[in-house]
């Protein structure tokens, strides 16, 4: 480690020689990290904190005296922000930090953070003598009681970056979430969690604040679906609340199918929203053309479908095939043949330009014992006659690998153990022979 002990603070040099030593063997533990050895690699990095953090006392006794954090008066503002819903502050349960980097923080996407492995506490405890060790703290604030200090860095600590302390609505909606686990007693990311938060915003914002934040500011429709309306205790009441502050138009948009799941109900609309609902889908039905030779269509799969008859694109018919194709291939897409004109990509999505070269694809169905077969130009779709001619038409689109064919048709037999394999077999065969040949 350092040099001698003394009674005076470490010198900046010294100060610059603990925090290259730090992160040298930090760097290394990372690079361990890497593989088989993870976890243990994981625990040796936590021991070798603590192991850090306690030379850095051993060898600087005198450095004690200060406040037990870096900024009194933020402290006691985000423990007043706790104590507003209810949630009474111990003097571990929260800190504001200096800045975002170092600590992982950003003040951006992730201007908070719990507290919730060893791990992490040793690299806070560490972060805070180093990063910010003695002569490092802001505008000659006098330096923290370390020992303290790092006491206070705990499984369970919510550190807040100094950052986020001029943003109050989203500060409040920070800490309120964390405090919805801390009063609920919930680690998991469930509904009841977000029904803390979003109300406690709601109570102190009003209404339509609690809708900024709930799908906007703080979280998306998305982030809800995933995890809150995903995850018991509190699904439901998640449910109700969003219910409560969204606009009709934009709850059945976004929740209608985790209503029904939920609820074991249909959605009611109310009667504006059934009109207005009715009067989109007559103007996107407008929207929609028939397809001629010379037509150029431009966008997304979705928006591709969007701009022709519904029924050319049901089920199948609405996918290009084949998967993959390039610039100036032919393609079958909405009972059609096109030229692909234009590749690109939108939003992590294939962006098509095509133009339909011919519009008449010769169409056969025909039923060969419990098989129904299409073609469609040069695409074959299989489906059971029993759930309807293209139920399993997904199967036959995996078969590009003839090693799946076996799993395939043992998994149809299972479901409709009166087919005869004979029957299945010849058709699942050409249809993966026609494939490879493409
Ligand atoms: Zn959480």
């Amino acid at each position: 480690m350092l040099g001698p002990t003394g009674t005076t603070n470490p010198t900046p040099e010294e100060i610059m020689e603990l925090v290259r030593q730090v992160r040298a063997s930090g760097d290394s533990s990372r690079a361990r990290a890497i593989g088989a050895e993870a976890n243990k690699a994981g625990a040796d990095r936590a021991e070798s904190d603590k192991k850090e953090v306690a030379d850095f006392f051993d060898t600087y006794q005198n450095n004690t005296g200060g406040y037990a954090g870096f900024f009194p008066d933020h402290d006691s503002t985000v423990m007043g922000i706790m104590s507003e819903v209810g949630c009474q502050p111990g003097p571990t349960d929260i800190i504001v930090v200096p800045a975002d980097v170092g600590m992982g923080l950003s003040s951006g996407a992730n201007p908070a953070v719990a507290l919730m492995t060893e791990d992490k506490v040793a690299l806070f405890r560490k972060i805070a003598v180093t990063n910010y060790g003695p002569g490092k703290v802001e505008d000659g604030e006098p330096n923290p009681d370390y020992q303290a200090l790092v006491a206070r860095f705990t499984i369970g600590t919510i550190v807040i970056a100094k950052s986020l302390m001029s943003q109050e609505f989203k500060l409040k909606g920070t800490i309120w979430h964390e405090c919805g686990h801390k009063l609920r007693g919930i680690k998991e990311e469930a509904g009841l969690v977000f029904v803390s938060e979003i109300s406690a915003m709601r109570d102190a914002f009003g209404k339509e604040a609690a809708y900024e934040w709930a799908l906007k500011l703080g979280r998306t429709a998305d982030y809800h679906r995933t995890y809150g309306l995903a995850k018991d205790p509190g699904r439901k009441e998640l449910l109700l609340l969003l219910q409560e502050i969204c606009p009709e138009h934009v709850f059945y948009d976004e929740f209608r199918k985790q209503y029904e799941d939920i609820m074991g109900e249909p959605l009611k609309l109310s009667d504006d929203l059934g009109q207005r609902l009715r009067k989109e889908k007559e103007e996107r039905d407008a929207a929609r053309r028939p397809v001629e030779v010379g037509t150029v269509l431009t966008g997304t799969l979705p928006e591709l479908c969007a701009q022709v008859p519904e029924q050319d694109v049901a089920g199948a018919l609405g996918v290009i095939r084949p998967a993959g194709a390039k610039l100036g291939d032919t393609v079958t897409f909405a009972g059609k043949k096109w030229v692909v004109r234009g590749l690109g990509s939108r939003a992590g999505k294939t962006l098509y330009t095509l133009e339909c070269t011919v519009t008449e694809l010769p169409t056969t169905v025909v039923k060969k014992e419990e098989v129904w077969e299409k073609t469609v130009g040069p695409a074959k779709s299989y489906g059971l006659a029993e759930a309807g001619p293209w139920s399993y038409t997904r199967y036959i689109d995996a078969m590009n690998d003839s090693r799946v064919v076996e799993a395939v048709i043992a998994k149809v037999l299972e479901m409709y153990p009166q087919m005869s394999r004979e029957t299945l077999y010849p058709l699942v065969r050409d249809e993966v022979t026609r494939t490879v040949k493409q």
